[in-house]
């Protein structure tokens, strides 16, 4: 096989798939009651800091979702930023985040000043490998006090974040054990998994707290957006607080008790979530159909499979991604390139984090399989307009 004639049957494939190009990657889709709660919005004229749907909009992600709470932030990024500092982490801490995931988790954990420490991930669901990584804190930590010590740098690993890559649930009992062993804190990155569940967990409910993420290109939208999930009360509580500018609650007077942060979702943004939530249900279907079209699309085609759910776990198939065989991982940029030329949006996972030159210093187990992996996934256009 050469690299044209694999291009033209993927492309082929896509086609049969997409229907006509061009296909974006991932499009949100409009079809509820967005105009209307928007449009409620804006003459109410609470668009901001004030209004009903930001608490409608936590009810309603908490009742979806199975938390008993819900924190609507301002993106996913601060609400992992506000995770982290409830989880207790400090400067100079170090937080355990996979290689391969998106900027964010990396940044949030240096927000904190701590130091984001790089662990491997596993080849069928994308998420941290749960064997590797207790072989490697079997080897680098001791306990102190209940405290995980990494005895290379010296510093504390305060916590464990798994992120669950394109909608597929990481091996989390499995990874709650070795939190629970290594007292560890953990923060689940559930940014591309809403509507995905682990056994009858919702993704994001089974750490101590988990976030989600609502930028224009997740399963749902609130333009810009995120949340918090934790069923802890006190931290459900805290987590409210310190997004609010940490204000008493008073009728005019501002008095703040700590240094907090203005990262609460504005009502408008609510508005529009509130009515993408109504439609989740139908956006998991529809992506779940098409990921079952592009396995029928791609089965003929030699060398590469379609990541799947694991067994036992439910996904939301956010972006649909195929992996290459290692014998062709050469051929994955002319693919990329023939697919987007042809005017099917495909793209390259993203860079490892240990590879960013901001990161090249931090901690890292060794990873093999991202690095190995990373090199051959393609993520095919997933908009659930598409069936
Ligand atoms: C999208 C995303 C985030 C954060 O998203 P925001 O763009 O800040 O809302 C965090 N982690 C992962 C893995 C993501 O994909």
């Amino acid at each position: 096989m050469n690299t044209n004639s694999l291009s033209a049957q993927i492309i082929n494939a896509l086609h049969s798939v997409c229907g006509e190009a061009p296909v974006s990657l991932h499009d949100p889709v409009f079809k509820g009651n967005e105009w209307n709660y928007v449009k409620n919005c804006l003459d109410s004229t609470f668009v901001s800091s004030v209004g009903e749907y930001v608490n409608r909009f936590e009810v309603n992600l908490a009742k979806y979702t199975g938390s008993k709470y819900a924190v609507a932030v301002v993106n996913g990024t601060a609400a992992l930023h506000i995770a982290l500092i409830m989880a207790g982490v400090k400067p100079d801490d170090e937080v355990l985040i996979p290689t391969l995931t998106f900027v964010a988790t990396a940044n949030a954990v240096c927000y904190c000043g701590a130091i984001p420490h790089f662990v491997d991930i596993k080849e069928q669901n994308l998420g941290i490998d749960p064997t590797s990584l207790r072989i490697w804190l079997e080897n680098i930590s001791e306990q102190q006090n209940g405290i995980c010590i990494n005895k290379l740098t010296g510093r504390t690993i305060r916590a464990l974040l798994p992120m669950h890559a394109f909608g597929h649930p990481c091996a989390m009992n499995e990874l709650k054990k070795i939190a629970i062993e290594y007292n560890l804190f953990m923060v689940e990155d559930a940014a591309e998994s809403l509507g995905s569940w682990y056994g009858n967990k919702h993704t994001g409910t089974i750490g101590e707290i988990g976030i989600l993420s609502f930028n224009g290109n997740k399963i749902i939208t609130t333009g810009g957006g995120g949340a918090i999930l934790t069923n802890d009360s006190e931290l459900a509580g805290r987590a409210k607080h310190i997004t609010t500018t940490a204000k008493k609650p008073h009728k005019w007077a501002f008095e703040h008790d700590e240094v907090g942060f203005n990262y609460r979702m504005p009502n408008i943004n609510a508005a529009l979530g509130c009515a993408q939530l109504e439609g989740i249900s139908g956006f998991v279907k529809s992506k779940r159909k098409l990921f079952v079209r592009y396995k029928t699309a791609f089965s003929e085609i030699p060398l590469l499979r379609l990541i799947a759910e694991p067994i036992g776990c439910k996904s939301n198939y956010w972006l649909q991604t195929i992996l290459l065989d290692r014998s062709i991982e050469n051929y994955r940029d002319s693919i990329i390139e023939d697919t987007n030329n042809a005017g099917f949006k495909t793209r390259p996972s993203w860079i490892l984090m240990h590879h960013l030159k901001q990161f090249v210093n931090c901690p890292k187990a060794p990873l093999a399989v991202a690095e190995s992996v990373s090199k051959r996934l393609i993520n095919l256009p997933s908009s659930a307009n598409l069936v």
